[in-house]
């Protein structure tokens, strides 16, 4: 296309909103693929939207309709879109250079953020770092580097069966997968992955036969909450008592801290409520802000001691992706640590919790489609209902209907499972907004009312 006399190129090339949104959306229904989406029904229900730029808690999507982020991304964005710290750092370490390989060479974002990193847990407890890519590879890498320590560890070749909650989830990666315990998603492919046992609480696993205490290769759990669970809190005391086993067993500890980390329980680390530290904390999703793929797992002296030795003994951990230690993420990981600091993100916190807290009662007690919510720090789970209080059935997705009538009252979020809501919104959201939010996800859920009954 030429341009035409005294009309910007740029303003030419560009096609109205809704034209450009049409081709996008029909491009993308003739070539992408969604995650955790049955592709049959993509765009039936709902409207298909192009989320085009985001700024604080708030995403315009291509036809220029705001909303607030109500499950900050799919649980991954902290500090707000767009955030001018993070971008200044990630541009600046791209103006430098995108990707260098860890493989072989090192970089001085690593290093920092490493350290970094270790410096949030107290002194002896969690001193290295290794990188990946996002929570999965994050789950993957301490699963592997637990069950090769115990290899190369004397008396303990035997545990190879890894211990894990009911209802869990891991991410989806083989492995990680392999531990899953929601039966939708990970039926499939049992048999593939690493062997595991289910409990259901601490003590169930404290009641193990001691043949499988001394094959346990570790105990993996997402503290304080499960997320993909309904966000479903564990009693308090529960990490102390995990701690215990582990120790009385001599079985590593691994927190899958991918949702929790960074703030979203109210403390930076959910371990940080009871003080318990454990073996490896794996952590990705709000590591960089969401704002570029990447993860972490921390552990002990202990764990990396058994690596070492020279090469041909064969303790060298031969894993790791092409991206390891990403030197734009590790920019953005750090300018994240900066602004807990710099806008006392956590000392903020209290009063929007107390506000979430109230909110999400108050839509338990009043909103007739509300049958149960649970809460805890910037995470609130919302299960909805009939208006008589009788449970949907999977097949009438209410929870995705429910998100889909909240849309045009300003907010985006998503199910898990069928029926629960998720509001987990990024951290820097005023009080103002969580009202909003509030009002949306009331009426958007109200509207379940209006639902028909299956035959
Ligand atoms: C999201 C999530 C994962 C998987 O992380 P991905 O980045 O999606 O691979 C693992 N564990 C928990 C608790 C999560 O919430």
């Amino acid at each position: 296309m030429t341009p035409r006399p005294g009309i910007p190129f740029q303003e030419m090339k560009t096609p109205p909103p809704s034209e450009r949104t049409q081709r996008w959306i029909e491009l993308d229904r003739r070539h992408c693929w969604h995650p955790f989406t049955p592709q049959s029904l993509w765009g039936e229900e709902s409207e298909i939207l192009m989320i085009e730029s985001g700024r604080g808690v708030w995403l315009t999507d291509s036809l220029g309709r705001r909303y607030i982020d109500g499950n900050s991304s799919i649980w991954v964005n902290i500090h707000g879109h767009s955030h001018p710290r993070i971008i200044a750092a990630m541009k600046a370490q791209l103006d430098k250079i995108a990707h260098s390989s860890f493989l072989g060479f090192s970089h001085g974002p690593a290093s920092e953020l490493a350290a970094r990193l270790t410096a949030l847990f107290p002194p002896d407890t969690l001193t290295r770092v290794f990188f990946s890519d996002d929570g999965s590879t994050a789950l993957e890498s301490a699963l592997k580097l637990a069950f090769q320590a115990h290899i190369q560890t004397p008396g303990e070749e035997n545990r190879r069966r890894f211990i894990a909650f009911s209802n869990c989830y891991h991410g989806d990666t083989m492995g990680a997968a392999s531990l899953g315990g929601v039966g939708a998603f990970f039926e499939k492919f049992r048999g593939f992955g690493v062997e595991v046992t289910h409990v259901s609480s601490a003590e169930e696993l404290e009641s193990l036969p001691a043949g499988e205490c001394a094959r346990a290769a570790g105990v993996v759990i997402e503290p304080v909450i499960q997320g993909v669970n309904r966000m479903t809190p564990w009693p308090a005391g529960m990490l102390g008592r995990l701690r215990s086993w582990c120790d009385a067993n001599g079985v590593p500890l691994i927190f899958d801290e991918v949702m929790t980390g960074f703030g979203r329980t109210g403390r930076l680390f959910a371990c940080m409520h009871e003080g318990v530290w454990p073996d490896f904390l794996c952590c990705a999703k709000g590591l960089t802000n969401g704002c570029s793929p990447m993860a972490a797992v921390l552990t002990t002296e202990k764990i990396y001691s058994a690596f070492l030795g020279a090469p041909e003994e064969g303790r060298t951990f031969y894993y790791g992706h092409s991206f390891t230690a990403h030197p734009v993420g590790c920019a953005a990981a750090l300018a994240s640590l900066d602004l807990f600091e710099e806008e006392r993100t956590l000392d903020k916190l209290p009063p929007k919790i107390a506000l979430i807290a109230e909110l999400s009662e108050r839509l338990r007690r009043e909103n007739p489609c509300v049958s149960a919510v649970r809460h805890t720090g910037m995470i609130a789970g919302m299960d909805v209902c009939h208006a008589d209080g009788s449970p949907f059935l999977p097949r009438e997705r209410a929870g995705e209907r429910a998100c889909a009538a909240m849309r045009p009252h300003g907010l985006l979020t998503r199910p898990v499972v069928h029926d629960t809501v998720v509001f987990m919104p990024p951290l820097c959201i005023d009080e103002e907004e969580i009202r909003l939010a509030f009002r949306a996800l009331d009426a958007g859920i109200r509207s379940l009312a209006e639902l028909p009954r299956p035959e």
